[in-house]
C-alpha cells in the first residue's frame, strides 16, 4: 500500500468552485492510480558547474542580459533572453492561415530568470531574503513588459523544476513569456469569478479563504436539527502568515497542488508591495520544504496568475485575486485525462495536507 494512501477510500467528482470545467475526480482507489511520472533522478546538488550557462562566471555563455540584481558586482537574480523562445517579433515567416485554420501572431517575448548564482540550490533551500528578491524581479519585469508595448495582453511568470515539469537545465530557473493574447484558463478565472461577485458581491478567492480559516462548519440536518457531519474547514491550510496564506485547494487536480493567495484582497501582482515579499517569500520557502519533506525531489511547477492588464472590466478589479499555483509532478496524464479532460487525483486532498502540515521543516 501506498504511503499516501487513506484509510477512507474517497471516490468523487469535486467540482471546482471557481472554474467548474476544471472538476477533478478523486479517486483514491489503486486501481485508478495513473502512471508514475518519471523515475527520481538524484537532484544536481553541485554549487558550480563549468559548463552551466547559467551559473555565475559564465555570464558571457547566455543571450544579452536584461537585468540583474543587483545592477553591479556579483550578482544574485539575472534576466536573460531565451536562447530558444517560443514567441519573438520575427516576421520572416508569414502566416498560415486557411480555410477554418486561422493563427495569430506569435508575438511576444520569452525570458528567463536565473533564480539563483549557484547551480543546484533549490527555492527550499534559498535564503527568505533571496526570494524576497526574486519575487521583486517578477514583479519589476512584469511591469516593464506590460509597459513595453501594449500588444502584450497577459504576462505569464512560471517556473519548471525537475525533468518530470519540464525543464530542460538543471540550473534552477523561472521564465516569463508574454503573449498577444489572454490565456484560456486566466480568462476562464477572470468571467468565472466576475460572475460570482455580480451575484454575490464579494470576491469568490477571499470567500474561499475566509472558509478555509473558518475552523470547522456544522452541517445540521434540516427537518431534525440534529448534527450530521462536521467538517474542520481549516484543515486545508498549510501555511498561515502575516499577508499571505497557502491552500490545499478541496479540488486539487494534481495530488499535491497548493496555491498561495494574498490574504487580503489584490487582483493584480503589480500592486504587491515592498512590504509584502518577506512574508511572501516566508511563505513559499516554507511550503516548498514542507512539499520537499513529503515528497523528496520533489518536480515541481509553478505559475502566477494575475488579473490581466485591459482585462475589459470594470469589476475585475474587486472579482479577481491574483495567486500561485503550485503543481509538484508525481503522476503523468493518461488517457482518461486527456480523452475526458477530467483530471484523475489519487490522494485526497485531506489528507495530502495534513502530510505537509505534519512535516518537520525548519
Ligand atoms: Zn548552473
Ligand atoms: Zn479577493
Ligand atoms: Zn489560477
Amino acid at each position: 500500500m501506498d504511503k499516501t494512501e487513506t484509510p477512507n477510500a474517497v471516490r468523487e467528482i469535486r467540482i471546482n468552485p471557481i472554474v467548474p470545467s476544471e472538476s477533478v475526480l478523486v479517486a483514491t482507489a489503486r486501481s485508478l492510480r495513473p502512471k508514475k511520472a518519471e523515475a527520481l533522478v538524484p537532484r544536481d546538488t553541485r554549487k558550480h558547474v563549468e559548463t552551466c550557462p547559467f551559473c555565475a562566471g559564465n555570464e558571457a555563455m547566455t543571450p544579452p542580459q536584461i537585468k540583474s540584481y543587483p545592477s553591479d558586482g556579483t550578482w544574485s537574480v539575472r534576466i536573460v533572453e531565451n536562447l530558444y523562445p517560443v514567441l519573438g517579433d520575427d516576421r520572416s515567416n508569414p502566416n498560415l492561415t486557411f480555410g477554418l485554420q486561422q493563427t495569430i501572431d506569435g508575438y511576444g517575448r520569452h525570458e528567463v530568470i536565473i533564480d539563483h548564482s549557484e547551480h543546484g540550490t533549490a527555492l527550499h533551500e534559498m535564503s527568505e531574503q533571496h526570494l524576497a528578491l526574486l519575487f521583486r524581479a517578477y514583479r519589476e519585469r512584469m511591469e516593464q513588459l506590460y509597459r513595453s508595448n501594449n500588444r502584450l495582453r497577459y504576462v505569464l511568470v512560471f517556473k519548471n523544476f525537475g525533468p518530470a515539469a519540464g525543464a530542460s537545465i538543471a540550473h534552477t530557473h523561472s521564465q516569463i513569456i508574454a503573449t498577444p493574447v489572454i490565456p484560456d484558463n486566466v480568462q476562464a478565472e477572470v468571467a468565472e469569478s466576475r460572475r460570482f461577485y455580480q451575484k454575490n458581491h464579494r470576491c469568490i478567492f477571499c470567500s474561499l479563504i475566509d472558509e478555509a480559516l473558518t475552523f470547522e462548519a456544522t452541517i445540521y440536518d434540516r427537518e431534525s436539527g440534529e448534527i450530521r457531519r462536521r467538517i474542520n474547514v481549516g484543515q486545508y491550510v498549510i501555511e498561515r502568515g502575516q499577508r499571505f496564506i497557502a491552500i490545499k485547494p478541496f479540488a486539487s487536480r494534481y495530488e499535491w497542488e497548493v496555491h498561495i493567495l494574498p490574504l487580503k484582497h489584490q487582483s493584480d501582482y503589480l500592486r504587491v508591495s515592498a512590504d509584502d515579499y518577506a512574508d511572501l517569500a516566508r511563505i513559499m520557502r516554507r511550503t516548498m520544504a514542507r512539499l520537499e519533506s513529503v515528497l523528496g525531489g520533489v518536480q515541481y511547477n509553478f505559475f502566477l496568475h494575475s488579473l490581466p492588464h485591459d482585462a475589459g472590466c470594470e469589476e475585475c478589479d474587486a472579482s479577481y485575486h491574483w495567486h500561485i499555483e503550485i503543481t509538484p509532478r508525481t503522476s503523468i496524464p493518461t488517457g482518461f485525462e486527456l480523452g475526458s479532460g477530467l483530471f484523475v487525483n489519487t490522494v485526497a486532498p485531506e489528507a495530502a495536507a495534513e502530510k505537509l502540515r505534519n512535516a518537520a521543516i525548519d
